[in-house]
């Protein structure tokens, strides 16, 4: 370690002049200047700059009050890593001639005695990872310059101050000195403690001059002690550990979560933002605060923060002392408050859209530290996105390209029974910061959440506060209750980023950590009891509470006109009318009942893109005579068993064509894996069905092991039934068919599409075709039907690469395709989908790959098969029908994919619907530009 910072520091100045020699105008450019109105970057260049740096740029440039900084480039940590942690050559000049520049704007110098530059050294990546990477206060500061702070400012106690918030920062983040196993507390914080305690201070700005210098003392003790070393004097050494830090901190633990959680790519890196300090913490002049330009819990149109009055920014954030709302800024500050309610209106018009912001006000006046995109949850990613097309701040087409697809569960997710809410015990309230309905057990620790989440438990993670350690527990609980802390706390800000249903800053309850319980207003629960959260208000219930359908669901499924009144019904549907509008690709539902096809029909499916026909022989007395079909020994018993299936196959179409009102529907033939259907059978279950069927017990094992198969997935199932019992196949036509000839009678149009699955052969397609279609003569004389009569189409199921990869030869039998991604995924990666479940999870880990294949489509190689599919089955069929009827069918990403290659729908399950349609409204949008 020691080696290399020295061999770093004396490399870059020979390295320097070197390159200076040799090519001085060609130098990479690592190093981005902003400040004074102006700007190297801007905010369009977040791939190079990280999220914070561009949008610092993009505010200078809009003549915001930036204090002025560099940005070093995400590039430059992509080498730091590709490069054994040793910077470019150019690095060192390029951050000298940048400080040099800050120096000149801001009019102080680094390092100097007269009138130092301090300097903060913040992270930003591509997209905002809130407290995962680790930011440096104050740097620059050293025994000496901490005098010269104190004798420039006449402010002693700021000076002071800074220093030992740096030694915490800098011991920490840079010299690893951190709470060890052993220990309860943050062994800074614990110094600060006691001198609080001793000093008889409540809080840090009580703290007196010597106090702080005692403090600092004792931190440059304890760094010494604990890293081996004194703590750097040098503000450059200072300088290029803190970079090197913050480069190593997008590698740390909770950066690696977050990256998997989110699938972000580990080539990405941070950039690194170097800026000179302002400061909140020189007395009551001044402050520090974040805000959001809009409510991103609820997405009400109100400014919406809170700011601390002698702070700098970390404590706003870390709950250290309780902030104020922002509105009270208006006493406290009035002018900086003024100026901020201009800048937030200023942000809106040139962002158009909801900004998160973090300012600092120094004796009066006010910087912008930051601004981003404000995270929301899915209620008010839909109710801003739906106000600013009302306010014309932006166009219908934006406001569907903004509402993540996905949020739209939020809408659709359970809510309490307005009833049971009011009978229910309410034992205090708290900030609504993430809306929805939570029920479940009270653990304290991440730990314990998870491991409670693992055995099956719905979690309620209840701390005093949450930190960036408690993510794994936030990402396992239900829901998340803190006790202290506001609307910008962690565990807002990261329960409304993962739609976790959260209350916060609940101070009429205590958590005890060590007795494991939550008390407060009477009420003592334990570890293991159970508590309700009611996100949308804050309020919080002892014991479990019924839950109801959203209000969404209510309005569409249960027709219930009280729902339909509701915001967020209104909201919801107006939204999905302009999804239609936009969106070119189809959506259908994956449905097997007529129930499922009404629900379906309700959240606007266009018609059935896959019906899985053996999903209906679990009901009943049907299995029975399934499993004497499969157990049969020859063709007379198996048609006698298909004889009794048939009137039940029968009755499910008339059912679906009927629920269907003219929509077409894609029917599956019978894919049965056969492990599925007796494998599991007990010998009890044998017994009864020996008797039902009048054979011995001793046949059906007989049978049973005959028909085992070592790898089932790949063995005789789908149309390779079919192919070996033709008359498996003849008996689902008819049904088929016949149940279409009796629907249309009524006067309802039918469009069955017979799918035949697991085609790997275009010659298996096209045997199974003749059976079709020599039943469909038989069905049109049964009912004395003309061939114009009677439509239906056949066409398969692509979901083994030689289907298509062959497509072109497939496409010749077929009248439609429909990709089966679930089982493409299995074959193309031979992964199986029932066992991968064991090794995928540390698949993520290692960031083999960022997604489960089988919920997000493998774009790069199974997507491949679905293009030559596409490509292939088209050059055959011009206007080959293609639909895609895997699970990916309802996953954002994968409808975009879809939209993309040109397939004519996706299909999904009925509550997927809203999410495709609105993904497909975005891809079409998407690629208008
Ligand atoms: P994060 O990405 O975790 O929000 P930041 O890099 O934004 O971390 O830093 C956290 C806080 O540190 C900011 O909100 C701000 O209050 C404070 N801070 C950062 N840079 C400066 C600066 N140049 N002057 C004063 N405070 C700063
Ligand atoms: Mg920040
Ligand atoms: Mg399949």
């Amino acid at each position: 370690m020691a080696r290399k910072k020295t061999g770093k520091r004396a490399a870059p100045k020979k390295a320097a002049k070197k390159t200076a020699k040799r090519a001085p105008a060609r130098a990479r450019k690592l190093v981005y200047f902003f400040g004074g109105k102006m700007a190297d970057g801007n905010g369009k260049q977040k791939a190079l700059l990280g999220g914070k740096g561009a949008n610092l740029a993009e505010m200078a440039l809009i003549g915001l009050p930036v204090p002025a900084g560099m940005t070093i480039t995400t590039e430059v940590c992509t080498h730091y890593f590709k490069n054994g942690c040793q910077w470019p050559r150019d690095l060192q000049t390029q951050i000298e001639s940048n400080i040099a520049k800050i120096e000149k704007v801001m009019g102080k110098k680094f390092g100097d005695l007269k009138n130092p530059l301090l300097l903060s050294v913040r992270s930003g990546a591509r997209e905002s990872m809130p407290g995962m990477m680790d930011t440096i206060l104050n740097l620059g500061i050293n025994d000496q310059v901490v005098e010269s702070l104190a004798g420039k400012t006449g402010n002693e106690r700021f000076a002071w101050d800074s220093y030992r918030r740096f030694l915490q920062m800098y011991g920490d983040v840079v010299m690893g000195v951190q709470q060890t196993a052993q220990e309860h507390h943050d062994p800074f914080e614990h110094i600060l403690e006691q001198a609080k305690n001793k000093a008889g201070a409540a809080d840090d700005t009580d703290l007196s001059v010597d106090d702080l210098r005692d403090i600092v003392k004792k931190f440059k003790a304890l760094i010494k002690n604990r890293a081996g070393r004194d703590f750097p004097q040098d503000p450059m050494v200072q300088l290029q550990g803190a970079v090197d830090a913050v480069f190593s901190s997008w590698e740390n633990d909770r950066a690696k979560v977050y990256r998997q959680k989110y699938g972000i790519p580990a080539e990405w890196g941070t950039a690194v933002n170097v800026q000179a300090m302002v400061f909140g913490n020189t007395g009551r002049k001044s402050g520090t605060g974040v805000a959001f330009t809009r409510d991103p819990a609820s997405g009400k149109n109100v400014f919406y923060g809170e700011y601390l009055v002698d702070a700098q920014g970390e404590d706003v954030v870390a709950g250290v002392r309780t902030p104020k709302p922002v509105a009270r800024m208006a006493k406290d500050l009035p002018s900086s408050h003024k100026q901020l309610l201009k800048i937030r209106a200023i942000l809106e018009k040139h962002f158009r859209d909801v900004q998160d912001i973090e300012f600092t006000i120094e004796d009066g006046n006010l910087w912008m530290l930051q601004t981003r995109i404000g995270k929301r949850t899915g209620f008010a990613a839909v109710n801003i996105a739906i106000d600013m097309v009302n306010e014309r701040l932006i166009s219908r087409k934006e406001a569907i390209s903004r509402i993540p697809a996905e949020d739209l569960s939020h809408l659709l997710a359970p809510i309490f029974d307005a009833a049971g809410e009011k009978k229910a015990r309410k034992i205090a309230s708290g900030l609504p910061a993430g809306p929805g309905a939570a029920c479940g057990q009270i653990y304290f620790t991440a730990d314990a959440a998870v491991a409670a989440a693992a055995k099956g438990k719905n979690v309620i993670l209840t701390r005093q506060e949450t930190s960036p350690e408690d993510l794994r527990g936030m990402i396992a609980a239900e829901g998340i209750l803190t006790t202290r802390g506001g609307a910008s706390s962690h565990a807002a800000l990261v329960a409304r980023q993962m739609g976790k249903i959260c209350v916060c800053g609940a101070h009429d309850l205590t958590v005890d950590y060590k007795k494991k319980t939550l008390s407060g207003n009477g009420v003592v629960l334990k570890e293991g009891d159970f508590l309700s959260l009611n996100g949308f208000v804050g309020n919080i219930y002892a014991g479990e509470l019924k839950t109801a359908p959203s209000q969404v669901i209510q309005g569409l499924l249960e027709n219930s006109a009280a729902a339909k009144r509701s915001a967020t019904y209104k909201k919801f549907t107006e939204l999905m009318k302009w999804a239609d509008q936009y969106r070119k690709l189809g959506v259908r539902t994956n449905s097997d009942s007529p129930k499922q096809v009404k629900n379906a029909i309700a959240f606007g499916a266009e018609g059935i893109g896959l019906t899985r026909t053996e999903h209906m022989f679990f009901e009943g007395n049907r299995i029975d005579a399934v499993r004497q079909m499969i157990l049969a020994e020859d063709d007379a018993g198996r048609t006698r068993a298909l004889k009794k299936l048939l009137p039940y196959q029968k009755k499910d179409f008339i059912g679906i064509f009927e629920a269907l009102q003219g929509r077409p529907a894609t029917i599956r033939l019978l894919d049965p894996p056969l492990h599925e259907f007796i494998g599991t059978m007990t010998p009890a279950q044998i017994k009864k069905l020996a008797g039902k069927l009048k054979v011995t017990s001793a046949f059906i094992q007989r049978r049973i092991s005959d028909l085992h198969e070592e790898n089932p997935m790949l063995g005789h199932r789908g149309c390779r039934l079919g192919i070996v019992h033709p008359e498996i196949t003849r008996m689902q036509a008819t049904a088929i068919l016949e149940a279409a000839a009796e629907v249309q009678r009524k006067g309802i149009q039918v469009l069955p599409e017979i799918m035949v699955p697991l085609v790997s052969y275009a010659k298996e397609l096209e045997l199974q075709k003749a059976v079709i279609d020599e039943t469909a003569v038989k069905v049109r004389e049964k009912y004395g039907l003309r061939a114009n009569q009677l439509k239906y189409q056949v066409g398969t199921m692509i979901e083994i690469p030689r289907a298509a990869l062959t497509a072109d030869q497939v496409a010749e039998h077929a009248q439609f395709f429909s990709f089966g991604t679930n089982d493409l995924t299995q074959t193309c990666l031979g992964l199986s989908r029932d066992d991968s479940s064991s090794f995928l999870p540390a698949y993520r880990e290692a960031e083999v790959i960022n997604n489960n294949p089988f919920s997000q489509l493998d774009q790069i190689g199974v997507g491949q098969l679905v293009e030559i599919g596409v490509k292939k089955g088209r050059s055959k069929k011009k206007n080959l029908k293609v639909g895609i009827c895997g699970e990916h069918g309802g996953d954002p990403e994968s409808v975009k994919f879809c939209h993309r290659t040109g397939l004519n729908y996706v299909s999904c399950s009925p509550f997927r619907i809203p999410i495709a349609k609105l993904a497909a409204a975005q891809a079409a949008l998407e690629e208008k530009g």
